[in-house]
């Protein structure tokens, strides 16, 4: 019998996450395939994920429900303007973050995902290197801000977290009366990340989420995906958690990628009778790739 496993990521829909076997963030679901002896990974998230669990599970049969769910840092980064941009900095290590596609983590020297790359960076400077940053604009820029590196930084967003706005977050401020937070996901706006309260990953805020001990009455606004505050408000239904607003003021910022994981066609992929499958990458690429993956897989492990 075939076994299946669906992975989901937190910016899923609710009814999809209630179908995976794991749901998690981007470096707890690359974990997740590594170890899995599965003969198909139902992988619904976007494309670069379903890349990176065929890179590091090869022998399973990789399937992402929705062919055109990528992500603007893919999109936005031309493979051959970052190819020459890598060799114009010939003395550099170069980290890219793991939202990238297969061919752009080939020109990497190490990944990383939002909840390591503060460390991982710290690690290789302690070493003496300098490094440059792709595709993240906003993440690197907080990271040279938070701890005074000028790394060199391609220069792409997330078009989700780009949106989240100060001056919006700052009308908003001004209404709410009880005492109030601000969490952040570092692809945020470096304004907006300057006013939080705390700045990290996915799994990060939502564990900040989960352990907050301050006053009942408090407003959390959080500034990332939506798909989050479904497994934010399930863990703790006492407080009031919203998502902060972008520039129009609205609260309602969630990534169209992500949502291309309907129900049905999950189900199609656990069939099988839907989805594409991973099978596109060639060897030269994945081998490449696989060298920045698993230098990253081997500092988490440590
Ligand atoms: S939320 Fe942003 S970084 Fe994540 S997949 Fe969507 S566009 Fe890409």
């Amino acid at each position: 019998m075939t076994k299946v496993l669906t992975l989901a990521h937190y910016y899923t829909i609710p009814e999809v996450q209630q179908m995976a076997d794991r749901v998690g963030d981007s470096l707890d679901l690359a974990l997740f395939a590594k170890e899995s002896d599965a003969d198909v990974i139902v992988l619904a998230g976007v494309r670069f994920m379903a890349e990176t669990a065929k890179m590091i599970n090869p022998k399973s049969k990789v399937i992402l429900p929705d062919l055109s769910s990528t992500c603007s840092l893919v999109t936005m980064t031309d493979i051959n303007e970052l190819k020459k941009w890598r060799e114009s900095y010939p003395d550099y290590v170069h980290v890219a973050y793991i939202n990238s596609s297969a061919e752009h983590k080939a020109l990497a020297d190490w990944t990383v995902t939002s909840r390591n790359v503060d460390d991982i960076i710290s690690h290789i400077h302690s070493q003496g290197k300098k490094v440059i940053y792709s595709p993240d604009r906003n993440m690197g820029a907080y990271l040279n801000f938070q701890y005074g590196y000028d790394m060199p930084l391609w220069s792409a967003v997330c078009e989700v977290h780009d949106k989240f706005n100060k001056q919006a977050l700052d009308e908003l401020f001004a209404t709410i009366t009880n005492q109030k937070y601000l969490i952040a996901h570092p692809e945020s706006p470096l304004p907006v990340l300057k006013q939080s309260d705390y700045i990290g990953s996915t799994a990060g805020l939502l564990h900040w989420v989960k352990n907050y001990s301050g006053v009942s009455d408090a407003v959390i606004l959080v500034a990332t995906e939506d798909g989050i505050l479904y497994n934010m408000k399930n863990a703790r239904p006492d407080l009031d958690i919203r998502q902060a607003p972008i520039y129009t003021g609205c609260k309602c910022n969630s990534c169209p990628y992500m949502k291309l994981n309907t129900v049905e066609a999950v189900k199609k992929a656990q069939n099988q009778t839907g989805g594409v499958v991973i099978d596109y990458l060639s060897q030269d690429t994945m081998d490449r790739a696989l060298v920045a993956i698993n230098r990253m897989i081997d500092f988490s492990s440590r």
